[in-house]
Parts: structure tokens; C-alpha cells; sequence
């Protein structure tokens, strides 16, 4: 069994907070500032350039690629870390795209987040496809013989509604389509396995559930059968076969690594790897089901409590990532007022309360301290109050 008290230890949590918003920002693995004081003193310091070679900073993408790999049941050296989300949608969206030649749909669904769509947009527009967005429930009837790729984000940022992986991928691929996945919301929250799922590529942020620590690279995948004829569009320099032969002329690298693109960022990095120990001896099914336990138990608490807020999320928890959100006209000052009672969770427009359940450090006394919390605030209106009014620049 994972020990879920040790798991909690292992971060840095302020005194006196609820912090429910761990799908936006994980807390601080307490260990990752001491590796990262390491890292500047031992080897930035002392190194200087010869820390490529000598501390590992070159191969780490893959190193910490690999560690990842086995969270979202993906195999060894099928994974390479480095840039932000957005790039590698990009990234994983243009080498899909250049698979299905002749082909020119990219599907996605309203539920998806804006970055993804956007990049799609963009890049539809300069390789002239064409980008359909239909609602989430319409995704499976939507795959036509027409599609090249299905681009879909499994858990859905706003309502935590969980796409049926295995059975999507299938549909594409009968259809002659190619399948992305997105589990920004998914890697280090539910049990993830791309293999079993036989899916294509996938990418994911780490600063989320996986605790990375905010601006943590993202990484990408490439199922082994494309790992060899995907052609990057963002052709770096660090993606190539011999970087440091300065060629003139692109050549991909094996597998993987061509998708990397140019200098990766040490220092976060450093902070990830870090943040990864505390995964050491956490087992997917237990963290599915400590997850599930937690949302089963918030989402009981507030419809008992609270009668003013509505789920937003489907009730089924097989069809929910591991977060939960609530409905209320007032959303965004019921938040702030929350926030100030030392319940974090956050606010997406227009109207929706949002609460991440990280099974590493969030437990059952968590779960009781927001629903008080939210039934008092509701209760004494005590959101109606202007200070909890003022919009800050993020939400
Ligand atoms: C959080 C999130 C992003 C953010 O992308 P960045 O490039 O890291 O800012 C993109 N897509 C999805 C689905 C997300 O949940």
C-alpha cells in the first residue's frame, strides 16, 4: 500500500491552508529547494560549462523523460522533457499532422483548454488544415473518415469530465486517424496508460499534479511505432542526430529526442527531478483510488451542506479526473472569500468553483475543512463583501 501520510510530509504546505489547487500549481516538494541549492553550489558554480557533461545537464530531458514515462505508462526512453505545454502541442500536433498526408481535420472538443485550441488554430492556418471543435459529448460521432489527427485533452480543465482514452484512440484509428493526447490534468492525477490505451502521441505540463514548481517543462511522447518518422516542425538544434557536429542541415535524432528543440532549462529541471522522488513507491491504482475517496467524500459534504452550488462535474466518478467543480452565480467572490478563509481553490469564468484533489498531500481532513469552510461562507454571505469583488490578473 502507498503511505499517503509520508507522501504529505514530503511537501512544504503553509500553516493554517487548504490547498485544493494543486491542479494548477502543486505545492513545494520540501526536498526541491535543497536540490536546487545543490545544483547552483556543486555544479553551476563549480562546473560552469563542463556541468553538460560532467553533472548530467545534457541527458536529463531523457533522464527525467524516463521517470515520468512510468506514470502515464509509457516505456523507457519513450519520453524527452523541455519547453512549455503550448510548444509541445505544437510540436506533437504538426509531426501527427505530417503523418496523415493527404488528410486535413484536426478534431478537438470545447472542453478542451484555449492554449491547445489556439496553437491548433494557428498552425491549421499556416499548413492549411482545418480545425473542428465540437462539444465533448460529440467527440466519438464526430470521428470521420475525413480526420487526420484527434487532438483531446483527457481531463477536462473546467468540469474534470474524463475522455474514454482507450475507446477514442480506437474509434480514430479505425477511422484512419491519428490520436494526441493531452494529460496536463491527468499525469500524476489518475491512472494514466498510454500503451494499453494504444494511443499515438501525448504531451503534459508538470507543474500541476506532478509538482515541478511553477514554469516546470513539459513533456512529450511518441508511441515507439512513430518515434522514428515523426518529423518535427520546430526542427531545434537540440533535436538533432549530432548537435554538436553543427551540420548545416537538419537530421532528426532516434526516436524521441528529435522532439526536443533547444537548450533545456537545468534549473527546473533540477527542481522536477526532485519533485519525481516523491512518486518513488506511489502505486496508479492506489492514488485512483485515494483520489476517488477524496472527490466521492467533497462532492457528499457540499451537496449536504451547501444547497446554493450546483456539480459541475459528472457524478460518475469513473468518468472524473481528480477534480471536482461547483456552479454558483457569485463564483468569483465566493472563491476570494474562500481563499481569505484559507481554502484554496480557484475561478473559471464564468461561474465555476474549482477544487483539485491531489492524493499526495491531500487527505480526508482536507475534504471537511473545505466544505465547512464553504457552507459558512455561503451561509453568512460573507462573500458579498466588495473587497472580494476586485478582479486580480489571475484567476
Ligand atoms: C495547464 C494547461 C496548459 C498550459 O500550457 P502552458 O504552455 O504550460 O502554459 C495547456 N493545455 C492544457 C490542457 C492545460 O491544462
Amino acid at each position: 500500500m502507498t503511505d499517503f501520510a509520508a507522501t504529505r510530509r514530503a511537501f512544504h504546505l503553509p500553516k493554517g491552508v487548504t490547498y485544493l489547487d494543486g491542479n494548477s500549481l502543486g505545492p513545494m516538494p520540501v526536498a526541491a529547494r535543497d536540490r536546487v541549492a545543490r545544483m547552483m553550489g556543486d555544479e553551476w558554480s563549480e562546473m560552469l560549462i563542463t556541468g553538460w557533461n560532467k553533472a548530467g545537464w545534457y541527458v536529463q530531458p531523457r533522464k527525467v523523460g524516463d521517470r515520468i514515462a512510468r506514470l502515464i505508462g509509457a516505456g523507457a526512453g519513450e519520453v524527452v522533457m523541455g519547453d512549455t505545454l503550448s510548444i509541445k502541442v505544437f510540436q506533437a500536433l504538426s509531426a501527427a499532422l505530417a503523418l496523415r498526408p493527404g488528410r486535413r481535420v484536426i478534431l478537438s472538443d470545447s472542453g478542451n483548454f484555449p492554449s491547445d485550441l489556439y496553437v491548433a488554430e494557428g498552425l491549421a492556418r499556416a499548413v492549411g488544415a482545418e480545425l473542428r471543435v465540437v462539444a465533448p459529448e460529440e467527440v466519438e460521432a464526430a470521428i470521420a473518415d475525413d480526420l487526420a489527427v484527434l487532438m483531446l485533452t483527457e481531463v477536462d480543465y473546467r468540469t474534470g469530465r474524463r475522455h474514454d482514452m482507450a475507446a477514442l484512440t480506437a474509434k480514430a484509428h479505425g477511422a484512419g486517424a491519428l490520436a494526441l493526447w493531452d494529460l496536463a490534468h491527468s499525469a500524476g492525477a489518475v491512472d494514466v496508460d498510454l500503451t494499453g490505451a494504444d494511443a499515438d502521441f501525448a504531451v503534459g505540463c508538470t507543474y500541476k499534479y506532478l509538482n515541478g514548481g511553477p514554469g516546470a517543462p513539459a513533456f512529450i511522447w511518441t508511441h515507439p511505432r512513430h518515434a522514428d518518422a515523426a518529423q518535427p516542425i520546430l526542427q531545434g538544434w537540440m533535436g538533432h542526430d549530432a548537435p554538436f557536429a553543427f551540420d548545416l542541415g537538419y537530421r532528426p535524432a532516434a526516436g524521441v529526442e528529435r522532439m526536443r528543440v533547444g537548450t533545456p532549462p537545468v534549473i527546473a529541471l533540477t527542481a522536477l527531478d526532485a519533485a519525481l522522488d516523491v512518486w518513488d513507491g506511489v502505486s496508479l491504482s492506489d492514488l485512483r483510488a485515494r483520489s476517488i475517496e477524496l472527490s466521492e467524500a467533497f462532492i457528499a459534504g457540499v451537496e449536504a451542506q451547501c444547497p446554493d452550488v450546483a456539480l459541475n462535474s459528472p457524478r460518475d466518478p469513473g468518468r472524473r479526473g481528480s477534480q471536482v467543480s461547483f456552479r454558483h452565480p457569485q463564483g468569483y467572490a465566493v472563491m476570494q472569500a474562500l481563499i481569505a478563509a484559507g481554502v484554496i481553490g480557484d475561478f473559471r469564468a464564468p461561474d465555476v468553483l474549482r477544487f483539485g484533489f491531489a492524493p499526495l498531500y491531500n487527505d480526508l481532513g482536507d475534504v471537511d475543512r473545505a466544505v465547512e469552510t464553504l457552507a459558512r461562507i455561503l451561509r453568512d454571505e460573507t462573500w458579498n463583501d466588495e473587497k472580494f469583488h476586485q478582479k486580480a490578473a489571475v484567476t
